[in-house]
């Protein structure tokens, strides 16, 4: 994207995926001035491979139930959840994937969430992972389809 100032080329500083798109902050590589630019897209078909091999579409509210599990019963709030989906789903865009696997949204979550809870990271990290590190999936019941990390146990 270019400069609308002096026409250089932009680098993307941050990206937020809204009800209507993207809004991104860039700046100018060369006179180092800011702008925001509103592009009109989504994640036109950004899918998501679990470790059983099955693909799915992304899907934003997924993050936030997963974390929302790992973070009852901790002062954690829906704004911060939503703020860490969303800063995941920019971070996603950015990457220019057109798949992305579990695994790698699950890092970037705890990422995020150790600065904000590091209780909870820890729970993240050792519901989504076993101890080699691997990424484990469980059977979901209610769904009848596999999912990602145990149910945690009621430990408060
Ligand atoms: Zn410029």
């Amino acid at each position: 994207m270019q400069c609308p100032y002096c026409r250089a080329e932009s680098s993307v500083t941050e990206t937020r995926v809204t009800a209507d798109g993207l809004r991104r902050r860039r700046m100018c590589t060369a006179c180092k001035r800011r702008f925001t630019t509103y592009e009109k897209v989504g994640l036109p078909g950004l899918k998501v491979t679990k470790r059983d091999g099955t693909v799915e579409l992304f899907d934003r509210e997924k993050i936030v139930e997963a974390l929302a599990r790992v973070t009852a019963h901790r002062t954690v709030t829906d704004d911060d959840l939503r703020r860490i989906a969303a800063d995941i789903e920019g971070r996603l865009v950015d990457g220019a994937r057109k798949v992305v696997a579990w695994s790698d949204i699950a890092q970037l979550a705890i990422d995020r969430l150790r600065d904000i809870d590091p209780v909870s990271a820890n729970r993240l990290a050792a519901n989504y992972t076993d101890e080699t590190g691997a990424l484990r999936l469980v059977h979901d019941k209610a769904t009848d389809r596999p999912q990602l990390g145990l149910r945690l146990e009621d430990d408060d």
